[in-house]
């Protein structure tokens, strides 16, 4: 909307559970997408909420509230639980390289806002208040499923069947914008004033208030999981759209989900409890950056289906990449000219709807390329790469120099002790060097080394 600058929503996570790899999933894609604007000189302001009240178990306002589920199955307090997760969250976004939003804002801290919008949305006819709850009336938004392409008729059958524990709700799949401790919420232990009672928000009020907030009536992007192509995201629309009057967000973009268990079909979630955390693939013994490297074999709109296997064939193909960094960063020579194509092709992919695949393919070639024509630098190509990709791939060269005063020592010890035909002297301390974990190879420009 204005040049050189992009506005960007990311859907949160709702803080009573670790995330797992799928969530993260999902917040690489984002980040993917935020990197490849700033390689390209957009300045994003990136927003992202934490939801730690009002997300339901059922997306359709049936279930219980997650976070005071949580919290009476634990014993524990609900602030407690939501403080824990959110910054366990941030810890594994940060272990993943995903740069934090420019805004995290709570939805807790945000219950003024989401006020004014229910109040907007009743005084404009949008919205109407029940003994239980105030709820949005979807038939007086006929684009209600613009998003998702089902047909109003469809959804308000479909919704019949859910639990309609308010009998004065008008249409079964009107949403609630704040529902009221009251009934089965009468017991709700976050509860806030308001002018219909004391009560909580509902979870998709609470995106629509927060993006609004920082962003504006009308924003760039909005990213999300692609389940919430069905309910959330139509929600946050609608209730954005009838109380501002204008459009509310110029690009959706979902990501596909992840995928676990042998048919490929079970999606992984939070609820089920069938997930697996970043913190168990560490202790697996991959690495985060192997996770994200994996996360690149498919495009961000396919399912990825998760195995072992494929993530060992992740982390290999990854330890070849640093291993040849390692090489690189010791070798002299000229930047070679074929790099620029490499860059091109690259730059091309990610444009294209953030075709990383591709993208990787196009890097892994040029590697190879390197590694078959003896010309190893194209570090500064691969750093440029990296700034989307976001692999770790100066730390890896960074860490190569932090070492290299003692090995580098100890290499021209031997080469001494080798002119001086000293064997025994140079291999002691090449077996030293090995003891360390480093591997010599001795090549015609001298001798180079890389970790085991
Ligand atoms: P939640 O914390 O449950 O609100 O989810 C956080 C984000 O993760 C949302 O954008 C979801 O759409 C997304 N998500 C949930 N499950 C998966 C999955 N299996 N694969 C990818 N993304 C997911
Ligand atoms: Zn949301």
């Amino acid at each position: 909307m204005v040049p050189g600058r992009v506005g960007m929503y990311s859907c949160g996570p709702t803080v009573y559970n670790y995330a797992h790899i799928g969530n993260l999933r999902s917040y690489i894609f984002a980040d993917v997408l935020k990197k490849t604007l700033e390689y390209f000189g957009y300045t994003v302001t990136h927003v992202m909420n934490v939801t730690d009240v009002g997300h339901l178990t059922g997306d359709e306002d049936d279930g219980s509230d997650k976070m005071e589920q949580q919290a009476s199955k634990t014993g524990r307090d609900v602030k407690e639980i939501a403080s824990y997760y959110e910054n366990a969250f941030f810890e594994d976004l940060d272990r993943l390289n995903i740069k934090p939003p420019t805004i995290r804002c709570r939805a807790t801290e945000h219950i003024d806002d989401m006020q004014a919008m229910v109040k907007t949305l009743i005084d404009k006819g949008f919205a109407y208040e029940t003994d239980q709850a105030v709820y949005f009336d979807i038939t007086k938004y006929p684009d209600y499923t613009e998003l998702s392409g089902q047909s109003l008729k469809e959804k308000v059958v479909g919704a019949r069947d859910e639990v309609v524990e308010d009998p004065e709700k008008r249409n079964p799949a009107d949403f609630s914008v704040w529902f009221k401790c009251k009934g089965r919420f009468a017991n709700h232990i976050m509860r806030w004033q308001s002018p219909w009672g004391e009560g909580f928000p509902g979870w998709h009020i609470e995106c629509s208030a927060m993006s609004i907030k920082y962003l504006g009536e009308t924003f760039d992007i909005h990213t999300g999981g692609e389940d919430h192509i069905w309910v959330h995201h139509p929600n946050e629309i609608a209730q954005s759209r009838c109380c501002t009057g204008k459009k509310f967000v110029n690009y959706w973009m979902h990501g596909a989900f992840l995928v676990v268990g042998k048919s490929g079909e079970d999606k992984m979630s939070k609820s089920e409890g069938n997930f697996l955390r970043l913190q168990t693939l560490i202790d697996a013994g991959f690495e985060p950056v192997h996770y994200r490297y994996f996360t690149y074999q498919a495009h961000y709109r396919n399912m990825l289906r998760f195995t072992d296997e494929s993530l060992t064939a992740a982390k290999n193909a990854y330890e070849r990449i640093r291993a040849f960094i390692m090489r690189a960063s010791q070798m002299k020579g000229e930047k070679p000219e074929w790099t620029e194509e490499y860059v091109r092709r690259f730059e091309e992919a990610i444009s294209d709807d953030l075709n990383m695949p591709l993208a990787v393919g196009v890097m892994n070639e040029m590697i190879n390329k390197a590694a078959e024509t003896g010309e190893y630098n194209i570090l500064d190509v691969l750093f440029r790469f990296d700034k989307v990709l976001s692999l770790g791939f100066e730390d890896i060269a960074a860490s190569m120099e932090q070492d290299t005063g003692a090995i580098d020592e100890l290499i021209s010890l031997r080469a001494e002790a080798r002119k001086n035909r000293d064997w025994a002297k140079a291999d002691e301390i090449r077996k030293k060097l090995g003891e360390m974990g480093v591997i010599l190879e001795d090549t015609k420009d001298g001798t180079i080394w890389h970790r085991e």
